[in-house]
């Protein structure tokens, strides 16, 4: 029997009464490394006891306490952060570097959290009315839940954990189970911070225990990052039971390319943004609207881009790694199989590729189809994988109609010289995240990340302002100190003046 991964919940690893639990990867290997307790509605129950009890001190905890944790968390993960990089690679595969990029993403978000003293300052008018002054104040909300996806394992809890900590909350995270060991060494790394017990606590498992956290009357918001279908059933869920919820949602990238760009640069960013993390990033490009008559010319340099990648083990040096279960690869090779059935042209096919890595790996080559028409399902699916697809457009109007079209609205980029091209498409564009000659425009920590339509639900994006907004409640309070002489009753309703 391999270790179970354990929760951590009060401060301590704790197994739990695990009567059910799941296997955990090496995607390189194929191999199971470990297993992962699910933790039945009991168990969830136990984390959010402990966070509700540990949330009356830890909200009124000073400000400059709650700062000097979380900066004590930050040294302790920007010193063990190729730790953390080596347990990412070794449960979802992605390789080294890309994992250590993932981490250091999540690094920016704590380090905008500890500026907490400065984020959490209301307003103040004096004499808003004569001799009556007002101010504002942003109050943490309780208990949150975190659930979060399997893609990144770091970099997603800690968009959320550290700015739902620095506002006085305290949090039940929920990681993806295909990779669980993250969350619980961000929890260690916590508690060697000096974050008093309970305020953050990891419970593993499935939709048991997701549903546990939803229904929860104590939770009273929840950040969710997931699958489209699971984000809005968390959504309608969560938000039925009077919750705040913010649910992040999948997605379907286009990348324009007018025929002014540069083409190598444009060619570069397709295969940087289309394969890194083998496509398993929520701001992946997965379509090229290739606009006529860059087509030829882009499809040439992007295949020959292709050819130079090296498919293999994360910790070997290669540029991309495996698929994180044999269920996603197998489910990805299904649309490859797919698009050549409805007809798009194949022009590089990863099934049976050169691979740098055990035979039992969860091995998909990158793979490249042109002609794709809107109709195909390797175009209206979201396929999470390393598949790019380019779609010939006859201008810049009809890349945009497709991506009007599309019912998600992550991410989007354009490819172009044309200054007054590039400032039109910002404009016009309904997506949430756009990039000018930047393929995967993730915003930076002081911004909020977000997208639109299908690819959120609610109205806060994450981190950032939205992210502290978010996790606190503004109060009002209206003062007076009267004198003596204003004494006197007057039921008139009360005026400014
Ligand atoms: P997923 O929806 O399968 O799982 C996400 C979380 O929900 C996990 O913790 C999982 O245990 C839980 N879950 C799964 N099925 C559930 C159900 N039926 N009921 C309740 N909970 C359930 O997603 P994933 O495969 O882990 O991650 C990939 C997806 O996440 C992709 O669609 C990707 O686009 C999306 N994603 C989006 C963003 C974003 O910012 N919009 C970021 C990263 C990933």
């Amino acid at each position: 029997m391999t270790e179970m991964i354990r929760h951590f919940v009060a401060g301590s690893s704790v197994v739990g009464t695990p009567e059910r639990s799941g296997p955990v990867f090496d995607p390189a290997t194929g191999a199971v490394t470990r297993h992962v307790a699910f933790a039945s509605p009991p168990e969830v129950d136990a984390a959010v006891a402990a966070a509700a009890e540990a949330a009356p001190g830890w909200r009124s905890t000073s400000l400059a306490r709650r700062s000097s944790v979380l900066f004590a968390f930050r040294e302790l993960l920007n010193q063990r952060k190729s730790e953390l990089a080596e347990i990412i690679t070794a449960e979802h595969g992605k390789v080294l570097p890309d994992a250590a990029g993932e981490v250091q993403r999540g690094l920016e978000n704590v380090e905008y959290a500890c500026g907490i003293p400065n984020l959490l300052k209301g307003g103040f008018s004096e004499n808003a009315s004569t001799a009556v002054d007002v101010h504002s104040v942003r109050q943490p909300v309780g208990v949150v839940g975190v659930i979060s996806p399997f893609n990144f394992p770091a970099m997603v809890p800690l968009w959320f954990v550290p700015n739902a900590i620095a506002c006085g909350n305290t949090v039940v995270l929920k990681p993806s189970e295909k990779d669980p060991s993250a969350a619980v060494f961000l929890a260690e790394l916590w508690k060697q911070a000096g974050l008093p017990d309970g305020v953050f606590n990891v419970v593993h498992g499935d939709k048991v225990a997701v549903d546990a956290l939803l229904e929860h009357p104590a939770v009273r918001a929840v950040s969710f990052v997931g699958s489209t279908p699971v984000a809005r059933y968390v959504y309608e869920t969560a938000t039925a039971r009077g919750k705040r919820v913010q649910a992040l949602g999948g997605a379907k990238n286009h990348m324009v390319v007018l025929p002014d760009a540069d083409l190598d640069l444009a060619a570069d960013a397709a295969v940087s943004a289309g394969f890194g993390s083998a496509g398993e990033r929520c701001m992946a490009v997965s379509a090229v609207l290739a606009v006529d008559p860059v087509g030829d010319a882009l499809v040439e340099r992007i295949s020959e881009r292709m050819a130079k990648l090296d498919v293999g083990d994360g910790r070997r040096g290669s540029d991309m790694g495996p698929l994180v279960t044999a269920a996603h690869r197998d489910r990805v090779e299904s649309y490859v199989d797919a698009g050549v059935r409805e007809g798009a042209e194949l022009v590089v096919d990863g099934r049976g590729a050169r691979v740098d890595g055990a035979s039992g790996g969860f091995w998909l080559g990158p793979t490249l189809f042109d002609h794709v028409r809107t109709d195909m399902s390797v175009y209206t699916d979201e396929i999470f994988g390393p598949v790019l697809s380019v779609l010939r457009v006859p201008g810049y109007d009809a890349a945009m109609r497709v991506i009007a079209e599309n019912p998600y609205g992550n991410g989007t980029a354009i490819f172009t010289e044309n200054g007054g091209a590039a400032r039109r498409f910002c404009e016009e564009v309904e997506v949430g995240m756009v990039g000018v000659n930047v393929p995967i425009p993730v915003p930076v920590a002081h911004y909020s990340f977000g997208g639109w339509k299908d690819s959120l639900f609610g109205d806060a994006h994450a981190y950032g302002p939205d992210g502290i907004a978010f996790y606190t409640r503004s109060k009002v309070v209206t003062t007076r100190w009267p004198d003596p002489s204003h004494g006197g009753v007057n039921l008139g309703f009360p005026q400014n003046s």
